[in-house]
């Protein structure tokens, strides 16, 4: 399946492919999802996230598009490197082929190598799935989408009829004072698509109010799709309604008929239905404050702000995330209980460079002194240690070598670490792309620490993304000052997880298990620190 984009950019493409990724496993088939991101970048990994939003990354490490996120949290199936790929890496694998005279002379270009080269990213590793759907961004029309469009018009040939189908996703607009729904942008995005020799067999069409019968008809003569392939959609009250919604609207039926295949039984929806019961049916709200330095833009923390979802859903509650900027708290410490008391948990998320961090520290202060359940994901892991040293361990000059060159680096960078593949190493002033440790590592959690209680086991395999870690030359002062290291790297070399036992829920992990966690499967982490904010709702 090809998922196309035209008129505007946002329409949901991602969410159409993660939703429509849900509806064919609850028919019982097995899917794989990919995104093509037409931009130059390698990857997004040296992105600022108020370009491109959350970075999300993979067990193999990969740093990719927070649309594979989506991928995950609707289908349970872990994402891989090969599941991303951007024009900038489809150049990068050419010009090195070139260069080491892999085309034995040829002139390399667009059409047959990059449009080769794409084809084989869409196919490949995929012969343990029945369906792939490979969502193309961007919007049809630009530049840089051309050759993947291209690519998707070859492989359809190559694969012959009735092996791909098409979903291409529209927008209708609602013109307020003509009081009507417009199916022009729709039509003239379907014939600049099929102009590149691509028609669509399935059309979503996003829209603010109902599309009318009338309309339907419309779109299907004038862009050459049967009525019923026609589909509404509707914005929903959340995002996994998505699944139900396309659902009632007929999507993965006529996707069904679209490959030439028997109706089949009826999906198995259940999953979905507790799900949005739980999201439309909460027995109470939990105020959450998340600390951080990207609060502007809501999907520079899309997983972390699905996984507290998440853990409402485990615990039946609403979760109100309130995202507050941390250098609010440089400027005036007055505004530190003003903000914090009326929370029921306080998160410090992951991050990179100084701005804000003494913000975020004054923050991990008042959960620790006011013993509000406190959750610090990485740098908010690094930043605790930071302020137990400065605060109770008689280190006032405590910091990382991140923010430059300090007497007390109780956060200092990782020189080296044991991955898969051997031992990686890395030194001051090395290349920023793909450098940092990246992907699934194990980390061994100490018997009877509530992290072990948490979790349920003593082993546990959490996603990465870092370049500094916890210095373990402070460990024994940090401990005599209450902050307890309770997770650790299987050689006992890298801390991965700190907790205070004199605290009611205080927790900091060197990894980012928002990236695991999942409606259907909330994860432990939080599960547990939204329990303990339903806790601290009732003592406030
Ligand atoms: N900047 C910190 C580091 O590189 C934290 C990274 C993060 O929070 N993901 O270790």
């Amino acid at each position: 399946m090809f998922i196309t984009g035209g008129v505007v950019s946002s329409l949901g493409k991602g969410l159409l492919a993660a939703a429509l990724g849900a509806l064919l496993q609850a028919r019982g088939y097995r899917v794989r999802l990919r995104k093509f991101d037409p931009y130059l970048n390698v990857d997004p990994g040296t992105m600022s996230p108020y370009q491109h939003g959350e970075v999300y990354v993979t067990d193999d490490g990969a740093e990719t598009d927070l649309d594979l996120g989506h991928y995950e949290r609707f289908t349970g199936v872990p994402t891989r490197r090969s599941d991303n790929v951007t024009a900038g890496r489809i150049y990068q694998t050419i010009i090195t082929r070139e260069r080491r005279g892999d085309y034995l002379g040829a002139t390399v270009q667009v059409i047959p190598h990059v449009t080769d080269a794409i084809k084989a990213f869409a196919t490949e590793g995929t012969d343990d799935v029945d369906f792939v759907i490979c969502e193309i961004g961007g919007t049809v029309g630009d530049i840089e989408s051309l050759p993947f469009i291209e690519a998707v018009r070859q492989l359809r040939n190559d694969l012959g009829r009735g092996m791909s189908v098409s979903i291409h996703v529209t927008l209708v607009p609602f013109i307020a004072a003509a009081g009507e729904l417009k199916t022009k942008p729709t039509q003239h995005s379907v014939r600049e698509l099929a102009s590149l020799g691509v028609q669509p067999d399935v059309l979503v069409c996003r829209c603010e109010h109902p599309l009318p019968e009338a309309e339907r008809r419309k779109i299907a003569l004038f862009c050459n799709v049967a009525r019923e392939a026609v589909i509404p959609a509707l914005d929903a009250p959340s995002i996994y309604a998505v699944p139900l919604q396309y659902h009632r609207e007929g999507l993965d039926a006529q996707v069904i008929h679209a490959f030439g295949l028997p109706p089949g039984r009826e999906p198995d929806l259940d999953r979905w239905i507790d799900i949005v019961d739980r999201l439309k049916h909460p027995e109470g709200t939990v105020t959450v404050g998340v600390v951080g330095k990207y609060v502007g833009l809501p999907d520079a923390y899309k997983s972390l702000n699905e996984a507290l979802v998440h853990g409402g859903i485990a615990n039946r509650v609403r979760v109100d995330v309130r995202w507050i900027d941390a250098e609010v708290f440089e400027g005036d410490p007055a505004e530190v209980p003003a903000r914090l008391e009326p929370l029921h948990a306080i998160l410090v998320p992951g991050a990179f460079g100084e701005r804000g961090a003494e913000g975020k520290i004054a923050a991990i202060r008042f959960a620790r002194e006011r013993r509000v359940p406190y959750l610090g994901i990485c740098f908010g892991m690094q930043m605790a240690c930071v302020e137990t040293a400065r605060n109770l361990a008689g280190l006032p000059e405590a910091s990382s070598t991140e923010f430059g060159p300090t007497p007390e680096p109780v956060v200092g960078l990782l020189h080296e670490w044991r991955s898969e593949t051997g031992l990686e190493q890395r030194h001051e002033g090395g290349d920023l792309g793909g450098t940092m440790r990246l992907g699934a590592y194990r980390a061994i959690l100490a018997p009877g620490s509530r992290a072990a209680a948490i979790y349920g086991c003593t082993e546990i395999w959490e996603r990465h993304r870092h370049r500094y870690e916890v210095n373990l030359a402070y460990r024994s002062r940090l401990e005599a000052a209450g902050l307890v290291v309770t997770g650790m790297s299987p050689d006992g070399r890298l801390p991965e997880i700190v907790e205070r036992p004199d605290h009611p829920w205080f927790i900091g992990v060197q990894f980012h298990p928002e990236l695991k966690s999942r409606p259907f499967a909330p994860h432990p982490l939080f599960a547990s620190f939204i329990e303990a904010a339903v806790r601290q709702s009732r003592l406030v």
